[in-house]
């Protein structure tokens, strides 16, 4: 497996960054989790627009352009003969002191990882996941803003953390008002009456990239889609419920806080536009 770092491939065991590093001393820096499908980058431009706003709101400077980067990914995905996987593309702060300053770190860290993903069964796409919703709130008003795919994961550790006692994969996080924010890794929709929701960003969400293009097939296949807050009330009484993600594509959620959703197996709106999706995945992408 080749790593990229800093403008060269090395091998994993020799993919090293300094201890220094403000990624990993402060979470200093940002990162995008992107698909491989059939060789293609699926979304590159969404996600590489979405890690250089990130950067621009952090004020990091990412020491490649656009295209360079573009370019990279390109080279990480043929140097790795991976046909269908997963790029997590690290930019951290950079090498500097024990201190916070930023000035202290002259150059970012760029480092591209190309896997195989290990991804949800057939049967969890038909038969649903179970997820609970959690104590660990998303916070707007004192926290980076969700926008940001910032390299403070924390939050979103301590979430997974609950998943994994609750005996789940994935949970939800509401804000601090109590609305319905995302889960770990992943946005939510629901469904009612044939009309599908989705929390707005601000109320304290990634924008998701999947969760854009589901959007996009809701419309183009004519499904009334509305960005709108909701309720931990509203998921439990929803006809369908299903998450969105990288790694997850749309998973639908058979149960939520014990509450069983609908008829407790993935709903013919959430599997219609899964099937939408899967037709999009190799068709929009670079190589
Ligand atoms: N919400 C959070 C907190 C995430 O980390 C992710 C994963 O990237 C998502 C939502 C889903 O976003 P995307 O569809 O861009 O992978």
């Amino acid at each position: 497996q080749w790593i990229y770092l800093n403008g060269e491939f090395v091998n994993k065991e020799d993919a090293k960054i300094s201890v220094y590093d403000h990624g990993f001393l402060y979470g200093d820096g940002i990162f995008e989790g992107i698909r491989v499908y059939e060789g293609n980058i699926f979304k590159c431009k969404e996600h590489l627009d979405r890690l250089y706003d990130g950067a621009k709101s952090i004020m990091l400077e990412i020491p490649l352009s656009y295209d360079e980067m573009q370019q990279a990914l390109i080279e990480a995905v043929k140097k790795n003969e991976i046909k269908n996987g997963y790029i997590r593309l690290v930019i951290s702060r950079g090498t500097g002191d024990l201190g916070l300053d930023p000035r202290r770190c002259p150059v970012a860290n760029v480092i591209i990882i190309v896997e195989q993903l290990s991804i949800y069964s057939e049967e969890d796409y038909l038969n649903g996941v179970k997820i609970v919703s959690v104590s660990t709130r998303r916070n707007i008003p004192d926290a980076l803003n969700p926008k940001i795919k910032s390299l403070n994961y924390l939050n979103n550790v301590l979430v997974k953390i609950q998943a994994n006692l609750a005996g789940v994969g994935e949970a939800l996080m509401l804000n601090s008002d109590g609305f319905v924010s995302e889960g770990s890794g992943d946005n939510i929709f629901i469904v009612k009456d044939g009309m599908i929701t989705t929390p707005p960003s601000y109320i304290g969400a990634l924008e998701g990239i999947t969760r854009a293009a589901i959007m996009d097939i809701c419309k183009q296949v004519g499904y009334v889609v509305k960005e709108e807050p909701f309720t931990l009330h509203d998921v439990y009484v929803a006809d369908e419920v299903f998450l969105t993600g990288t790694a997850a594509e749309v998973i639908a959620t058979r149960e939520v806080d014990g509450r069983i959703i609908g008829e407790g197996k993935a709903g013919p709106i959430t599997m219609h536009l899964l099937k939408e999706f899967r037709k999009i995945v190799n068709k929009d992408g670079v190589q």
